[in-house]
């Protein structure tokens, strides 16, 4: 029986999240160990909550995409190993050995900015060596006519940082059916592996080495580097529910997302619902009005479209254009509702499911963008945490 917590609210499952960490653990080698990616406050579910129980469960290490979320998690209590994976800004140098962090040192330039800081002040700044091996956003460029070995070993050899590891990123771990997509994962992994050759080969101790993001392990499990970098996949859902996967963990979705009916009215014939008037009834329709909308993270451009979500355990539809803060939606034909009802966006309400894919697939985009726009006015409950 669902119970009422907000106007909106969003509820995480402990429990679902322990049961995704062990099939994690069951798909990738037993000497490979998980590097927790809780980045954008671990995609909306709450960085701080999720971290501590996944520090309780045995993750030592986590990747964040900034300072400040390193900050957080260290407030909240995090002893571990905590990798950024972007850019810290010059002004934030400081906060690397304080709190112990380990910065990506993504470029040459990057990595000497950062000794020279070190050198100044006397301190030691550790991190993990970004390797570019195709994806062109960040790291060190190791591609076939562009291969930048030296560069690597220079920043190695920076007497002001300790470089405690070596990664690189997929850019279609996802993409099975496409012939050329595999080609490329697949020599992306050998470039990655001709770098840590080439260290090895100069006398360097490549450090900590990892590759997988979450369909490089649900496609590529068999890799085993020290660690592997799953984000999404810890929540219980891929980026798109409409590729296929090498696979076949079962994974339990962690969030489910709430809202309460503020009030039902007859809509007559003829009548149109919300802004721009888009919706108009063709017959008398009952209409309820949902607590939630696009400044709670609602995709507006999910208005009109047919989206549906769950009130007493029935499907509705949402009519007339999402408001900032309310939805509309059609309950023509489902018994007894009322003011104060619980509307489920995403999540089960008896057998009726709403996935985020749903959405995702309604309006055009992936699981990972919905979740991370779930905005910081909807609470967030914890269950079995
Ligand atoms: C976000 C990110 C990940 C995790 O990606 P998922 O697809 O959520 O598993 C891993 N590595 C890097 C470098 C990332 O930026």
């Amino acid at each position: 029986m669902l119970q009422s917590k907000s106007r909106a609210w969003l509820q995480v499952d402990g429990d679902a999240v322990r049961h995704n960490l062990k099939e994690i653990k069951n798909l990738i080698p037993e000497t490979t160990e998980i590097m927790a990616v809780v980045k954008a406050n671990c995609y909306g579910h709450g960085d701080r909550q999720l971290s501590m129980l996944m520090q309780q469960e045995g993750i030592k290490t986590f990747a964040v995409s900034s300072v400040d979320e390193a900050l957080n998690l260290r407030e909240a209590g995090i002893s571990g190993e905590i990798l950024i994976l972007g850019y810290t800004p010059k002004e934030h140098f400081h906060y690397l050995h304080e709190k112990q962090l380990l910065q990506n040192f993504l470029s040459l330039d990057y990595a000497s900015q950062l000794d020279e800081y070190a050198s100044l002040h006397h301190v030691v700044i550790r991190g993990h060596i970004k390797i570019d091996t195709g994806m062109a956003r960040l790291g060190i460029r190791c591609l076939d006519d562009d291969y930048n070995i030296q560069e690597v070993f220079e920043i190695y050899k920076l007497q002001h940082l300790s470089v405690e590891g070596l990664f690189s990123h997929f850019s279609v771990a996802d993409s099975l059916d496409i012939e050329d997509d595999r080609a490329y994962t697949i020599h992306q992994r050998e470039l990655f592996d001709q770098v840590i050759a080439d260290v090895l080969q100069a006398g360097l101790n490549p450090g900590k080495l990892h590759l997988q993001n979450s369909y490089g392990v649900l496609n590529y499990p068999e890799l085993c580097y020290d660690y592997v970098r799953p984000g999404i996949l810890m929540l219980g859902f891929t980026s798109d529910d409409s590729i296929s996967i090498n696979t076949s963990p079962e994974f339990i979705p962690a969030m489910s997302l709430y809202a309460e009916v503020s009030r039902v009215r007859l809509v007559k014939k003829g009548c149109s619902v919300g802004y721009g008037r888009h919706y108009k009834a063709k017959e008398d329709r009952l209409i309820a009005t949902v607590s939630i909308g696009y400044a709670d993270g609602i995709p507006r451009a999910a208005s009109n479209q047919g989206m549906q979500v769950l009130l007493h355990s029935q499907r509705a539809e949402i009519v007339g254009n999402i408001c900032m803060d309310q939805l509309m939606i059609d309950v023509t034909g489902i018994e007894h509702v009322k003011s104060g009802d619980i509307v489920t966006l995403i999540g089960q309400d008896g057998n009726e499911r709403v996935t985020i894919d749903e959405w995702s697939r309604c309006v055009h985009t992936i699981n990972n963008d919905l979740v991370c726009q779930i905005s910081a006015r909807v609470p967030r409950f914890y269950e079995h945490f």
